[in-house]
């Protein structure tokens, strides 16, 4: 059985001032600074990536810059939008692409999020996928066809060389800020599902290396649980990454 790094993400959303920001950058350097065993990112907004990485020292470090975004061209006319280049520039090494906020409040289509895998990838940074089913899809019974449908709509025309460079996040959108979780075992269910459409498209090994991710109100309470489950190696955080404390604990659920 492939060994897989477990890996824990913050995505701070459009929370935090700067100061805040910094502060809880700090709290996450230092609480994870003995917890090595596990890959650890933080995704501020945009306007606070260089600063933020002025606290966590380089781009390497210990805890990796990640953007929540970005545009799919290395530069032009596009107001308002940041590109993989400026988010490298900034010490960025990893973007969330589709994320169910970015679908379904902000109206990206998979085509743009096919778009953005490319672009990110061909910047040399790592992408961080989101998919997952809405409630009405999943009480429609379609929560594994609607992930494979968006695996297959993102990663079309890819194959495994990619495989070092892509981190999967099975997010029910459901799940997304509103305290409700998944149960480990329908998380655990849908990201097998999910590998096994990713091992169709890039092949056994590449599924076998790929962090599956769970998101979807995860915290301290519930992370160990979630985290036990075969397919899921780590998760992605919302609102209780904006805790420093929490989400360190949430980290040290992560080890294997
Ligand atoms: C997210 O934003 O990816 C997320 C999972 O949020 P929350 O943990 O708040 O549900």
């Amino acid at each position: 059985m492939a060994t897989r790094t477990p890996f824990v993400g913050g995505n701070w959303k459009m929370h935090t001032t700067l100061e805040e920001g910094r502060a809880l950058a700090r709290s996450v350097v230092a609480g994870v600074d003995d917890i090595p065993d596990v890959e650890v990112a933080i995704f501020p907004p945009a306007c606070y990536l260089l600063p933020i990485m002025g606290v966590l020292g380089k781009a390497d470090s210990r805890v990796l810059l990640g953007a929540q975004n970005c545009y799919p061209e290395s530069k032009g006319a596009f107001t308002g939008e940041i590109s993989p280049v400026q988010v490298r520039d900034c010490g960025g090494r990893i973007v969330l692409v589709g994320h169910s906020e970015r679908r379904h409040v902000l109206g990206e289509s998979d085509a743009f999020i096919a778009r953005k895998v490319r672009s990110v990838l061909a910047h040399d940074l790592t992408c961080l996928l989101c998919i997952g089913e809405t409630l009405e899809q999943r009480e429609r019974g379609e929560t594994d066809a609607v992930n494979e449908h968006q695996l297959r709509t993102a990663l079309a025309g890819l194959d495994a060389s990619i495989a070092d460079q892509l981190i999967i996040a099975y997010e029910p959108v459901w799940a997304i800020g509103t305290g409700r979780t998944a149960s480990a075992g329908d998380a655990q269910q849908a990201q097998r599902a999910a590998r096994r459409v990713v091992a169709d498209l890039l092949g056994e090994e590449a599924a076998g290396m790929i962090r599956i991710l769970y998101g979807g109100s995860v915290k301290a309470s519930n992370a160990q649980e979630l985290f036990s489950q075969e397919d899921i190696d780590g998760g992605l955080i919302g609102g209780a990454s904006l805790v420093g404390e929490e989400f360190v604990r949430i980290v040290e659920a992560a080890r294997p």
